[in-house]
Protein backbone atom coordinates (compact mmCIF):
# COMPACT_ATOMS: atom_id res chain seq x y z
CA UNK A 1 0.00 0.00 0.00
CA UNK A 2 1.48 3.30 -0.99
CA UNK A 3 0.33 6.51 -0.77
CA UNK A 4 0.55 9.40 -3.69
CA UNK A 5 0.42 12.56 -4.60
CA UNK A 6 0.88 13.86 -8.08
CA UNK A 7 -0.86 16.86 -9.72
CA UNK A 8 -2.63 14.47 -11.82
CA UNK A 9 -4.23 12.58 -9.11
CA UNK A 10 -7.94 13.64 -8.56
CA UNK A 11 -8.18 14.87 -5.31
CA UNK A 12 -11.45 16.19 -3.63
CA UNK A 13 -11.20 19.07 -2.09
CA UNK A 14 -13.43 20.31 0.91
CA UNK A 15 -14.19 23.22 2.20
CA UNK A 16 -12.44 24.39 5.03
CA UNK A 17 -16.10 25.08 6.63
CA UNK A 18 -17.00 21.88 6.72
CA UNK A 19 -14.52 20.74 9.26
CA UNK A 20 -14.29 23.95 11.75
CA UNK A 21 -16.85 22.04 14.40
CA UNK A 22 -14.12 19.17 14.45
CA UNK A 23 -11.48 21.89 14.48
CA UNK A 24 -12.71 23.36 17.46
CA UNK A 25 -13.11 19.82 19.04
CA UNK A 26 -9.18 19.90 18.68
CA UNK A 27 -9.83 16.85 16.02
CA UNK A 28 -9.62 17.11 12.25
CA UNK A 29 -11.61 14.69 9.94
CA UNK A 30 -10.37 13.48 6.80
CA UNK A 31 -12.13 12.26 3.46
CA UNK A 32 -10.76 9.62 1.22
CA UNK A 33 -8.07 9.92 -1.60
CA UNK A 34 -7.36 7.12 -3.59
CA UNK A 35 -4.78 7.00 -5.78
CA UNK A 36 -1.66 4.08 -7.28
CA UNK A 37 0.69 4.00 -9.71
CA UNK A 38 2.30 0.44 -10.50
CA UNK A 39 4.38 0.17 -13.81
CA UNK A 40 5.65 -3.58 -15.02
CA UNK A 41 9.69 -3.18 -15.55
CA UNK A 42 11.60 -5.44 -15.72
CA UNK A 43 11.21 -9.88 -17.24
CA UNK A 44 9.75 -12.02 -14.28
CA UNK A 45 9.41 -8.96 -12.10
CA UNK A 46 7.40 -6.26 -11.39
CA UNK A 47 8.14 -2.93 -8.99
CA UNK A 48 5.71 -0.34 -8.33
CA UNK A 49 7.15 3.04 -9.58
CA UNK A 50 6.54 4.79 -6.57
CA UNK A 51 8.40 7.61 -4.61
CA UNK A 52 11.59 7.09 -2.16
CA UNK A 53 11.27 6.94 1.38
CA UNK A 54 13.95 8.52 3.42
CA UNK A 55 13.77 8.31 7.22
CA UNK A 56 15.45 11.87 8.23
CA UNK A 57 15.36 11.52 11.68
CA UNK A 58 12.87 10.59 15.02
CA UNK A 59 11.09 13.92 16.62
CA UNK A 60 11.10 12.98 20.33
CA UNK A 61 9.86 14.86 23.76
CA UNK A 62 13.56 15.90 24.21
CA UNK A 63 14.53 16.49 21.16
CA UNK A 64 11.33 18.16 19.00
CA UNK A 65 11.86 18.52 14.81
CA UNK A 66 10.44 21.31 13.78
CA UNK A 67 8.51 21.90 9.89
CA UNK A 68 8.00 24.99 8.29
CA UNK A 69 6.56 25.77 4.68
CA UNK A 70 6.65 28.64 2.83
CA UNK A 71 2.68 28.32 1.84
CA UNK A 72 0.42 26.15 3.37
CA UNK A 73 0.18 22.63 3.48
CA UNK A 74 -2.03 19.66 2.36
CA UNK A 75 -3.11 17.29 5.52
CA UNK A 76 -3.63 13.70 4.95
CA UNK A 77 -4.09 10.85 7.65
CA UNK A 78 -2.17 7.66 6.52
CA UNK A 79 -4.93 6.05 5.06
CA UNK A 80 -4.78 8.75 2.19
CA UNK A 81 -7.79 10.93 3.38
CA UNK A 82 -7.89 14.50 2.97
CA UNK A 83 -7.78 16.70 6.54
CA UNK A 84 -7.98 20.39 5.56
CA UNK A 85 -4.48 22.59 5.22
CA UNK A 86 -2.59 24.36 7.90
CA UNK A 87 0.42 26.88 7.69
CA UNK A 88 3.73 25.67 9.47
CA UNK A 89 5.92 28.15 10.39
CA UNK A 90 8.34 26.15 13.39
CA UNK A 91 5.95 23.73 13.86
CA UNK A 92 6.68 21.55 16.81
CA UNK A 93 5.96 17.38 15.71
CA UNK A 94 4.71 15.64 18.58
CA UNK A 95 2.86 12.73 19.83
CA UNK A 96 -0.31 13.11 22.41
CA UNK A 97 -0.85 11.14 25.51
CA UNK A 98 -2.59 8.95 23.35
CA UNK A 99 0.00 8.43 21.13
CA UNK A 100 -1.64 10.85 18.37
CA UNK A 101 1.04 12.95 16.14
CA UNK A 102 0.37 16.54 16.93
CA UNK A 103 1.92 19.36 13.91
CA UNK A 104 2.31 22.65 16.36
CA UNK A 105 -0.47 21.39 18.74
CA UNK A 106 -2.86 20.31 16.27
CA UNK A 107 -4.07 16.89 16.51
CA UNK A 108 -5.97 14.67 13.60
CA UNK A 109 -5.93 12.18 16.62
CA UNK A 110 -4.13 9.57 13.96
CA UNK A 111 -0.80 7.65 14.75
CA UNK A 112 -0.11 9.03 11.00
CA UNK A 113 -0.02 12.38 9.33
CA UNK A 114 1.16 13.40 5.70
CA UNK A 115 2.13 17.13 5.20
CA UNK A 116 2.39 17.90 1.23
CA UNK A 117 3.41 21.19 0.57
CA UNK A 118 1.97 23.55 -2.42
CA UNK A 119 3.16 22.37 -5.78
CA UNK A 120 6.59 24.02 -6.44
CA UNK A 121 6.97 24.56 -2.39
CA UNK A 122 9.73 22.20 -0.26
CA UNK A 123 8.72 21.26 3.22
CA UNK A 124 11.45 22.31 5.81
CA UNK A 125 12.71 19.98 8.53
CA UNK A 126 14.70 22.11 10.61
CA UNK A 127 17.36 24.01 8.58
CA UNK A 128 17.04 21.95 5.29
CA UNK A 129 14.51 22.51 2.73
CA UNK A 130 13.17 18.77 1.21
CA UNK A 131 11.30 18.03 -2.13
CA UNK A 132 8.51 15.94 -2.01
CA UNK A 133 6.21 15.23 1.43
CA UNK A 134 6.80 14.21 4.64
CA UNK A 135 5.39 11.23 6.56
CA UNK A 136 5.12 11.82 9.94
CA UNK A 137 4.74 8.06 11.84
CA UNK A 138 4.34 7.35 15.28
CA UNK A 139 7.14 5.42 16.44
CA UNK A 140 7.22 3.74 20.30
CA UNK A 141 7.26 7.49 22.30
CA UNK A 142 9.05 9.13 19.03
CA UNK A 143 7.42 10.41 15.63
CA UNK A 144 9.45 8.70 12.50
CA UNK A 145 9.74 12.00 9.91
CA UNK A 146 9.91 10.33 6.69
CA UNK A 147 10.38 12.09 3.46
CA UNK A 148 8.84 10.79 0.65
CA UNK A 149 10.25 11.91 -2.94
CA UNK A 150 9.87 11.37 -6.58
CA UNK A 151 13.16 9.15 -7.67
CA UNK A 152 15.21 11.61 -10.05
CA UNK A 153 14.70 14.33 -7.46
CA UNK A 154 16.06 11.79 -4.58
CA UNK A 155 19.00 10.89 -7.56
CA UNK A 156 19.60 14.72 -7.70
CA UNK A 157 20.13 15.41 -4.28
CA UNK A 158 22.09 12.46 -3.38
CA UNK A 159 25.08 12.85 -6.04
CA UNK A 160 26.58 16.09 -4.61
CA UNK A 161 26.72 14.64 -1.11
CA UNK A 162 28.05 11.24 -2.33
CA UNK A 163 30.92 12.77 -4.56
CA UNK A 164 32.62 16.58 -5.35
CA UNK A 165 31.66 18.54 -7.88
CA UNK A 166 35.13 18.65 -9.39
CA UNK A 167 35.18 14.97 -10.19
CA UNK A 168 34.17 14.24 -13.87
CA UNK A 169 30.94 14.36 -15.31
CA UNK A 170 30.90 11.01 -16.18
CA UNK A 171 31.67 10.08 -12.63
CA UNK A 172 28.74 11.77 -11.46
CA UNK A 173 26.74 10.33 -14.45
CA UNK A 174 27.89 6.73 -12.89
CA UNK A 175 27.24 7.67 -9.38
CA UNK A 176 23.74 9.17 -10.23
CA UNK A 177 22.82 5.51 -12.20
CA UNK A 178 24.80 4.11 -8.90
CA UNK A 179 22.53 5.83 -6.52
CA UNK A 180 19.12 5.53 -8.55
CA UNK A 181 19.72 1.34 -8.76
CA UNK A 182 20.72 1.11 -4.93
CA UNK A 183 17.69 2.86 -4.32
CA UNK A 184 15.72 0.31 -6.12
CA UNK A 185 17.08 -2.45 -5.31
CA UNK A 186 16.63 -1.77 -1.28
CA UNK A 187 12.64 -0.51 -1.96
CA UNK A 188 12.75 -3.38 -3.63
CA UNK A 189 12.92 -5.97 -0.13
CA UNK A 190 12.01 -3.31 2.23
CA UNK A 191 8.35 -2.47 0.08
CA UNK A 192 6.47 -4.32 3.17
CA UNK A 193 8.15 -1.47 5.81
CA UNK A 194 7.64 2.47 6.54
CA UNK A 195 10.63 3.60 4.60
CA UNK A 196 13.65 2.38 2.48
CA UNK A 197 16.43 4.27 2.83
CA UNK A 198 18.50 6.50 5.89
CA UNK A 199 19.65 9.39 4.84
CA UNK A 200 23.42 9.06 5.81
CA UNK A 201 25.95 6.43 5.31
CA UNK A 202 24.05 3.29 6.13
CA UNK A 203 22.29 4.03 2.70
CA UNK A 204 23.54 6.85 1.02
CA UNK A 205 23.81 10.19 1.93
CA UNK A 206 21.09 12.55 0.71
CA UNK A 207 20.59 16.54 2.26
CA UNK A 208 17.60 17.22 0.26
CA UNK A 209 17.40 20.38 -2.12
CA UNK A 210 19.73 22.43 0.46
CA UNK A 211 22.49 20.17 -0.64
CA UNK A 212 21.55 20.19 -4.32
CA UNK A 213 23.78 21.68 -6.71
CA UNK A 214 23.68 21.91 -10.60
CA UNK A 215 26.16 18.99 -11.03
CA UNK A 216 23.89 16.23 -9.28
CA UNK A 217 20.69 17.56 -11.45
CA UNK A 218 22.47 17.67 -14.78
CA UNK A 219 24.12 14.33 -13.72
CA UNK A 220 20.09 12.69 -12.62
CA UNK A 221 18.67 14.26 -16.06
CA UNK A 222 21.61 13.03 -18.16
CA UNK A 223 21.09 9.39 -16.81
CA UNK A 224 17.20 9.43 -16.20
CA UNK A 225 15.47 6.15 -15.63
CA UNK A 226 19.12 4.20 -16.30
CA UNK A 227 19.52 1.38 -14.13
CA UNK A 228 22.09 -1.67 -13.51
CA UNK A 229 20.94 -4.65 -13.54
CA UNK A 230 22.22 -8.40 -13.29
CA UNK A 231 20.31 -11.95 -13.61
CA UNK A 232 17.04 -8.95 -14.10
CA UNK A 233 17.24 -8.18 -10.97
CA UNK A 234 18.46 -4.30 -9.77
CA UNK A 235 21.91 -4.69 -8.49
CA UNK A 236 22.49 -3.89 -5.21
CA UNK A 237 25.09 -1.18 -6.54
CA UNK A 238 27.32 -0.59 -3.78
CA UNK A 239 30.02 1.74 -4.53
CA UNK A 240 32.82 3.15 -1.82
CA UNK A 241 35.63 6.19 -2.00
CA UNK A 242 39.03 4.21 -3.25
CA UNK A 243 40.28 1.39 -3.72
CA UNK A 244 43.83 1.19 -3.95
CA UNK A 245 44.08 -0.20 -6.77
CA UNK A 246 41.83 -2.95 -6.60
CA UNK A 247 38.49 -3.16 -5.50
CA UNK A 248 37.28 -5.97 -3.13
CA UNK A 249 35.09 -9.20 -3.17
CA UNK A 250 31.50 -9.12 -1.56
CA UNK A 251 33.02 -11.07 1.32
CA UNK A 252 34.35 -7.48 2.60
CA UNK A 253 30.74 -6.05 2.96
CA UNK A 254 27.39 -7.65 4.65
CA UNK A 255 24.45 -8.02 2.66
CA UNK A 256 26.48 -8.39 -0.46
CA UNK A 257 25.92 -10.86 -2.59
CA UNK A 258 28.81 -13.49 -4.49
CA UNK A 259 27.81 -12.64 -8.03
CA UNK A 260 29.76 -11.56 -10.97
CA UNK A 261 29.55 -7.69 -10.69
CA UNK A 262 31.06 -7.83 -7.25
CA UNK A 263 33.85 -10.34 -7.70
CA UNK A 264 36.15 -7.11 -7.86
CA UNK A 265 38.57 -5.80 -10.69
CA UNK A 266 41.89 -4.13 -11.27
CA UNK A 267 41.30 -0.24 -10.96
CA UNK A 268 44.72 2.18 -10.73
CA UNK A 269 42.55 4.78 -11.63
CA UNK A 270 41.97 6.60 -8.31
CA UNK A 271 45.78 6.95 -7.70
CA UNK A 272 44.86 11.22 -7.30
CA UNK A 273 42.73 9.63 -3.88
CA UNK A 274 44.11 11.13 -0.54
CA UNK A 275 43.33 8.08 0.48
CA UNK A 276 45.23 5.76 -2.17
CA UNK A 277 47.59 4.99 0.60
CA UNK A 278 47.29 5.90 3.85
CA UNK A 279 49.35 4.99 7.78
CA UNK A 280 48.16 5.13 10.56
CA UNK A 281 50.07 4.29 14.15
CA UNK A 282 48.31 3.13 16.70
CA UNK A 283 49.70 2.49 20.50
CA UNK A 284 49.19 -1.07 21.69
CA UNK A 285 47.20 0.13 24.52
CA UNK A 286 44.83 1.45 22.18
CA UNK A 287 44.76 -1.45 19.61
CA UNK A 288 43.95 -3.87 22.84
CA UNK A 289 41.35 -1.37 24.05
CA UNK A 290 39.87 -1.80 20.49
CA UNK A 291 40.17 -4.87 20.84
CA UNK A 292 38.65 -5.47 23.81
CA UNK A 293 35.21 -3.90 23.39
CA UNK A 294 34.56 -7.05 20.61
CA UNK A 295 36.13 -9.50 23.30
CA UNK A 296 38.99 -10.36 20.88
CA UNK A 297 42.10 -10.13 23.27
CA UNK A 298 42.69 -12.22 26.68
CA UNK A 299 45.58 -11.48 28.67
CA UNK A 300 47.86 -8.94 27.08
CA UNK A 301 48.17 -7.92 23.63
CA UNK A 302 50.94 -9.10 21.48
CA UNK A 303 50.88 -8.91 17.83
CA UNK A 304 48.30 -8.40 15.13
CA UNK A 305 48.90 -10.54 11.56
CA UNK A 306 47.44 -10.40 8.65
CA UNK A 307 46.58 -13.86 7.65
CA UNK A 308 44.40 -13.73 5.01
CA UNK A 309 44.10 -11.42 1.56
CA UNK A 310 42.18 -11.37 -1.39
CA UNK A 311 42.29 -8.69 -4.59
CA UNK A 312 45.61 -7.21 -4.00
CA UNK A 313 45.44 -6.89 -0.18
CA UNK A 314 41.91 -6.55 1.06
CA UNK A 315 41.82 -8.19 4.43
CA UNK A 316 39.67 -11.14 4.60
CA UNK A 317 41.66 -12.40 7.84
CA UNK A 318 43.39 -11.01 11.17
CA UNK A 319 45.06 -12.67 13.75
CA UNK A 320 45.21 -11.41 17.57
CA UNK A 321 47.97 -12.72 19.40
CA UNK A 322 47.82 -12.52 22.80
CA UNK A 323 49.51 -13.74 26.01
CA UNK A 324 45.92 -15.58 26.49
CA UNK A 325 45.62 -17.42 22.86
CA UNK A 326 44.75 -16.72 19.73
CA UNK A 327 42.02 -15.00 18.49
CA UNK A 328 40.69 -14.48 14.47
CA UNK A 329 38.83 -11.73 13.05
CA UNK A 330 37.61 -10.55 9.37
CA UNK A 331 39.51 -7.48 8.45
CA UNK A 332 36.19 -5.51 7.97
CA UNK A 333 35.77 -6.25 11.93
CA UNK A 334 38.71 -5.01 13.09
CA UNK A 335 38.70 -2.05 11.09
CA UNK A 336 35.23 -1.37 12.31
CA UNK A 337 36.81 -1.83 15.76
CA UNK A 338 39.80 0.46 15.74
CA UNK A 339 37.60 3.13 13.96
CA UNK A 340 36.51 3.20 10.26
CA UNK A 341 36.65 7.55 10.11
CA UNK A 342 40.21 7.32 10.67
CA UNK A 343 40.97 3.40 9.66
CA UNK A 344 39.91 3.79 6.23
CA UNK A 345 39.95 0.64 4.54
CA UNK A 346 39.97 -2.81 5.22
CA UNK A 347 43.08 -2.95 2.80
CA UNK A 348 46.05 -3.09 5.02
CA UNK A 349 49.63 -4.41 6.50
CA UNK A 350 50.71 -4.26 10.37
CA UNK A 351 53.58 -4.30 11.82
CA UNK A 352 54.31 -3.97 14.97
CA UNK A 353 56.88 -1.00 15.93
CA UNK A 354 58.18 -0.57 19.44
CA UNK A 355 55.30 -0.03 21.73
CA UNK A 356 52.55 0.22 18.62
CA UNK A 357 51.88 -0.95 15.49
CA UNK A 358 52.51 0.93 11.79
CA UNK A 359 49.71 0.21 9.71
CA UNK A 360 50.05 0.75 5.96
CA UNK A 361 46.76 0.66 4.36
CA UNK A 362 45.39 1.80 0.59
CA UNK A 363 42.26 2.97 -0.57
CA UNK A 364 38.81 3.98 1.91
CA UNK A 365 35.74 2.65 2.18
CA UNK A 366 34.60 -0.96 1.77
CA UNK A 367 35.82 -1.55 -1.31
CA UNK A 368 33.14 -3.47 -3.25
CA UNK A 369 31.27 -1.79 -6.51
CA UNK A 370 32.30 0.86 -8.02
CA UNK A 371 35.96 2.94 -6.87
CA UNK A 372 34.45 6.90 -7.09
CA UNK A 373 37.76 8.27 -7.17
CA UNK A 374 38.61 5.49 -10.09
CA UNK A 375 35.14 6.60 -12.24
CA UNK A 376 36.37 10.34 -11.90
CA UNK A 377 40.16 9.13 -13.49
CA UNK A 378 38.25 6.86 -16.38
CA UNK A 379 36.08 10.17 -16.84
CA UNK A 380 39.27 11.92 -17.54
CA UNK A 381 40.24 9.24 -20.06
CA UNK A 382 37.17 9.54 -22.35
CA UNK A 383 35.08 7.39 -20.69
CA UNK A 384 31.92 7.48 -20.39
CA UNK A 385 29.27 6.71 -17.63
CA UNK A 386 28.08 3.29 -18.93
CA UNK A 387 31.90 2.28 -19.95
CA UNK A 388 32.41 3.05 -16.34
CA UNK A 389 29.80 1.08 -14.69
CA UNK A 390 30.31 -1.45 -16.75
CA UNK A 391 33.76 -1.91 -15.81
CA UNK A 392 33.55 -1.65 -12.24
CA UNK A 393 29.98 -3.98 -11.64
CA UNK A 394 31.64 -6.76 -14.54
CA UNK A 395 28.77 -8.72 -15.97
CA UNK A 396 25.89 -6.07 -15.20
CA UNK A 397 23.97 -4.52 -17.87
CA UNK A 398 22.06 -1.29 -18.25
CA UNK A 399 18.53 -0.64 -18.99
CA UNK A 400 16.48 2.40 -19.13
CA UNK A 401 13.40 1.84 -16.94
CA UNK A 402 11.49 4.72 -18.35
ZN1 LIG B 1 40.20 2.58 -7.53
Amino acid sequence: MYFEVSKRTPVRRIAFASVLPALLLGIVSCTSVKHRVSVPLLKGDSVRLRRVRVLLALSTETKPLMVSSPKEVTVYSGDQKHCGTIEIDNARIALTSRGAVTVDGKSWNMPTVILVPSDGEGIFVGDTLYPGYLVLMKRGEAVNVINHVEMEEYVACVVPREMPGRFTQAAHEAQAVAARTYALAEMRHRHLLTYDLHDDQRSQVYGGLTGSRRFGTRAAKNTEGVVLVYDWRFLNAFYHSTCGGHTARASQLSGAPQIKPFTGVECGHCKRSPSYKWVKLMSIEEVQEALAQGGYVSGDLEDIKVVETRNGGWVDMVEVVSTGGRRRLAGSAFRKLMGTDSFYSPKFEVQRSGDGFVIQGRGRGHGVGMCQWGASGLGRLGKNYAEILRYYYSGADLVKIY
